[in-house]
């Protein structure tokens, strides 16, 4: 018996470590394995112990005979990974290490208070001395694991447990509620700080760039999952769910995890923490078929294995595969692609349901245009190379529609002081150090998460990726580069204060969690999320928050 990897893995590897036997894979700087959007557990080296599972922050690691029936097949992906992957020499993740540094002589500001500035932050702390402060905008922390994150995915989000330490050390003070460019700038941090790492992230979909984009009915994925998510920057959007067809143009994760949302009903959705006003529009929603647009074949697709075979059980909807008929996996294809390919086949040997909701893969066919004219009618689509032949191919084919959700990846934005590549829309930088255009070092700034490598990866991926940047860190302060006189918190706090910014602490932040979660009791729900920053800064009491003069 083994245990196994399922659907739900955040690949932050807190496993890995944690395994007596180092059977968990792809691992580290392991050059030999693929990179993958999830681990597995090799099952014939598998010593049953439990401690991955202990040590999984999302509950993705089931023992085997207790698989949920939805969870399954990960028992024979696991081991098809190692089949094609055999278990090689040992290798761990990197872990920074470092012995204690006297207090006050390294302070890091992070801003950001996403999984890739958590995870900074809980590489710093776990060094004895080292202070931390945390700047977010928002009064409340965790980035796309609280906005981002589909609902009906509370697993995932369980992975903020794993900040928890962190964050409530003496030695870190969030400064929530306050927004780095407005209410105190890039100079002002390097005043009270010896470094500072942005963790910003990107917030910005990116645009297809084809006529009708604009039209209402046309939305950014991403708007829609902040929308139903209860990000406060969007709450008072209104999606327009009466349509019978949604197209989504994008085949990744998030499309997918819109796709899910809109059609797999609100009953498993009535038990999480979806804002009620995207509940109560999915409830009346007409949608019956969403179907998701790739400009490439499946061998290209960019969703990941897991999230693309949950979607075949969800009751009621079918999944329908079309425009791309090379199922066949080649001899090299990587293990994630094979997997692919063999569920796409499941797909379509699936007979139709009648009366069931379908969500259609459209693999190699791209929008030229969005159809009007006062709103979203339809979509135009031209095959791509190699796409099977479909009438009136050589306009286009026009797809119907009065919702288009374009899911095409996010973009960065420049933050301000910082070098900023247009091109690849990141902060450029070696290993974390941010570069300016000639190529050199600016010592003491430095960069973590999508704003660093570009907008890939699951949250996990932030670890490793925090890990190195916070490497940098360290090895700068060992140099003596960051040794300078920097002003106490106090002043920092002072200065805030003086301009009448309200910054909420870690126990403001608890004061706003312990409102939701009280909320969310009393209707059977892990919260009820509080939608403005009015509101939030309500449920914090005087002594969580730091008010200023006019608050
Ligand atoms: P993504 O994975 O980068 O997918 C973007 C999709 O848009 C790709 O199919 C891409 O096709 C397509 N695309 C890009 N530009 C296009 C254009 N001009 N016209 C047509 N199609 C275009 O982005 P994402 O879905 O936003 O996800 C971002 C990251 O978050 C990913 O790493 C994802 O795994 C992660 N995430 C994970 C989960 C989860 O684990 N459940 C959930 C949400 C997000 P090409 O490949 O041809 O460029």
């Amino acid at each position: 018996m083994a245990y196994v990897i399922t659907q739900n893995c955040c690949k932050d590897a807190s496993c890995v470590p944690v395994c007596p036997v180092d059977c968990i894979r792809p691992a580290g700087d392991d050059s030999d394995s693929p990179i993958t959007e999830m681990l597995y557990i090799d099952p014939d080296s598998c010593i049953d112990c439990g401690a991955c599972m202990d040590a999984c922050p999302v509950g993705a690691i089931y023992y085997e005979d207790e698989l949920p029936d939805s969870q399954l097949r990960f028992r024979s992906i696991n081991a098809e990974y190692f089949a094609r992957h055999p278990l090689q020499s040992p290798t761990y993740p990197p872990v920074v290490k470092h012995g204690r540094i006297e207090p006050g002589a390294l302070r890091v500001a992070i801003v950001g208070a996403g999984p890739a500035a958590c995870y900074a932050a809980d590489a710093l702390i776990d060094i004895d001395g080292v202070e931390v402060s945390v700047f977010e905008r928002l009064p409340t922390p965790f980035g796309l694991v609280r906005a981002g994150v589909a609902p009906d995915h509370q697993r995932t989000k369980s992975v903020v447990s794993a900040f928890e330490r962190a964050m409530s050390s003496k030695r870190l003070a969030a400064y929530f509620n306050v927004d780095v460019g407005t209410d105190v700038d890039h100079d002002e941090l390097l005043r009270y700080h010896h470094a500072v790492i942005y963790a910003v992230g990107m917030t910005h979909s990116k645009e297809l760039g084809v006529p009708g984009e604009q039209l209402p009915g046309s939305y950014a994925a991403s708007d829609v999952v902040a929308w139903y998510n209860g990000h406060p920057d969007h709450i008072d959007r209104r999606i327009d769910l009466t349509g019978h067809r949604a197209v989504i143009i994008g085949n990744g994760n998030v499309a997918l995890d819109v796709a899910r949302v809109l059609l797999a009903g609100t009953a498993h959705l009535e038990s999480t923490d979806i804002t009620d006003d995207a509940l109560n529009s999915l409830r009346d929603s007409t949608v019956e078929e969403v179907v998701i647009v790739g400009r490439r074949g499946i061998r290209h697709a960019a969703f990941s294995v897991g999230e693309f075979l949950a979607l075949g059980s969800l009751q009621g909807v079918d999944v329908v595969i079309e425009g791309d008929d090379d199922l066949q996996p080649a001899p090299d294809d990587d293990v994630e692609t094979v997997f692919k390919l063999q569920i796409a086949r499941e797909y379509t040997e699936r007979p139709p349901t009648p009366g069931h909701k379908r969500v259609v893969f459209r693999f190699q066919a791209r929008p030229v245009e969005i159809l009007g004219p006062d709103r979203v009618s339809a979509v135009r689509l031209a095959r791509t190379a190699a796409g099977a032949a479909r009438p009136g191919d050589d306009e286009g084919e026009i797809l119907p529609t009065s919702l288009v959700l374009r899911s095409i990846g996010y973009r960065g934005t420049a933050v301000g002081g910082l070098p900023f590549s247009a091109d690849t829309g990141i902060v450029p930088n070696e290993a974390g150090r941010v570069v300016d255009d000639q190529g050199h070092v600016r010592t003491g700034i430095y960069v973590t998460g999508w704003i660093k490598r570009g907008p890939r990866g699951v949250i996990g991926t932030n670890r490793g990726c925090a890990e190195e940047t916070v490497a940098a860190v360290l090895a700068d302060f060992d140099d003596g580069l960051l040794e300078r006189p920097i002003g106490g918190r106090a002043d920092l706090d002072a200065a805030l204060a003086d301009r009448g910014v309200t910054h909420v602490d870690w126990s403001g932040w608890r004061a706003i969690d312990a409102a939701e979660r009280r909320a969310g009791d009393a209707r059977s729900r892990p919260r009820i999320k509080l939608l403005d920053i009015a509101s939030m800064l309500a449920a914090v009491t005087p002594a969580n928050s730091t008010p200023g003069p006019q608050a």
